[in-house]
């Protein structure tokens, strides 16, 4: 992983860059390291260093961020940053509290940056961790409820030596020995303490309690093209799903949403809905399509010319709609 530092170097007192490790852990919330490992690289290319990042246009971070998902994670990051260059002269502050300070940084980032970055022991808890932790000590009582007593039993294994190595080691224990369907007991080093393992329960923890079935939404999406070329696009409002990121002018998302084109036009309904899949719902887009003229002068949003215009700075449900929606609209 690129914001790790090399054992060698490691024992060699090597730190890891507290800034790289922060990005790492804001782009991990929800994404897996396969996910995250080429988004963490092009950051670090475009923005070396805090104030790098600090200095940088939302628009450009909202662009690079785009098909990564949780785009609030993105805001934050540069509110974070802003925050560190403002109120710390750029530099990370190194302890729990201090870092639970700062904008968008919760108590699992503040206790993962603190331990990875500045080596201190706090205990990092994760679901790689609960796994662990639920097996280590047979616990049988389901997730979230059972969220507390895992976090005592890691709090009360992390060491005073090395805590940044330790919180790493059991992440990894979780995400590659200890795996939710088939844990590698065999090759584990806990493997003469776990009781689940002696327990033959290993397989079937942790626990979890069964989730709602998971909704759905519907809504409605106006994509126009001009004449010259150019795609009418908005950027959302902060708040709310896909706070910032360019997107399709359109409908509320909800059960039974109302047309809301941005100008009268012979909007054409394509056959086929973008669908896409969020944490609590499902989302399911009808697509208009308009061809217009010059003038048109829309109630939201903007012309973006062709040249401006990026399909790439969409985040994935809007790139989706794109997909759909643009032979439709491709230049006669
Ligand atoms: S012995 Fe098996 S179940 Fe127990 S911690 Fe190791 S891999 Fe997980």
């Amino acid at each position: 992983m690129p914001w790790r530092v090399a054992p060698a170097d490691r024992k060699a007192g090597v730190l890891p860059d507290p800034y790289a490790v922060w990005m790492s852990e804001v782009m991990l919330q929800q994404t897996t390291v396969a996910a995250v490992r080429d988004y963490h690289r092009k950051f670090m290319a475009i923005w070396p260093t805090v104030r790098d990042l600090a200095a940088a246009d939302d628009a450009d971070v909202m662009a690079a961020w785009a098909g990564l998902g949780y785009y609030a994670r993105a805001r934050n990051l540069l509110k974070c940053a802003r925050a560190v260059v403002a109120d710390h002269d750029g530099v990370f502050p190194d302890t729990y509290d201090a870092l639970l300070e700062l904008p968008g940084i919760g108590p699992y980032t503040a206790a993962a940056v603190a331990a990875i970055a500045f080596d201190r022991p706090e205990t990092v808890v994760d679901g790689n961790v609960e796994r662990v932790m639920a097996r280590l000590y047979d616990i049988h009582a389901p997730l979230p409820g059972s969220k507390a007593e895992l976090t005592a039993r890691a709090a009360e294994l992390t060491p005073q030596t090395r805590p940044g190595d330790y919180a790493q080691a059991v992440m990894d224990l979780g995400a590659t020995i200890c795996t939710p369907r088939n844990p590698a007991c065999g090759v584990c080093p806990w493997r003469d303490d776990c009781a689940a393992r002696i327990a033959g329960t290993a397989a079937a923890l942790p626990k979890k309690t069964p989730k709602k079935k998971t909704p759905t939404r519907f809504g409605i999406v106006y994509v126009a093209r001009r004449e010259d070329g150019a795609w009418l696009l908005e950027t959302r409002p902060e708040r709310g799903l896909l706070g910032g990121m360019l997107g399709w002018p359109g409908s509320d998302w909800s059960d039974d949403p109302a047309p809301e084109p941005p100008f009268e036009a012979e909007w054409t309904a394509l056959g086929e809905e973008a669908r896409h899949t969020f944490t609590h719902f499902h989302l399911r887009l009808k697509i208009m399509t308009a061809k217009v003229a010059l003038g048109t002068k829309p109630a939201c949003g903007e012309f973006l010319s062709q040249g401006k215009f990026n399909p790439t700075a969409l985040p994935t449900v809007m790139r989706k709609v794109f997909d759909l929606a643009h032979m439709t609209l491709r230049d006669d």
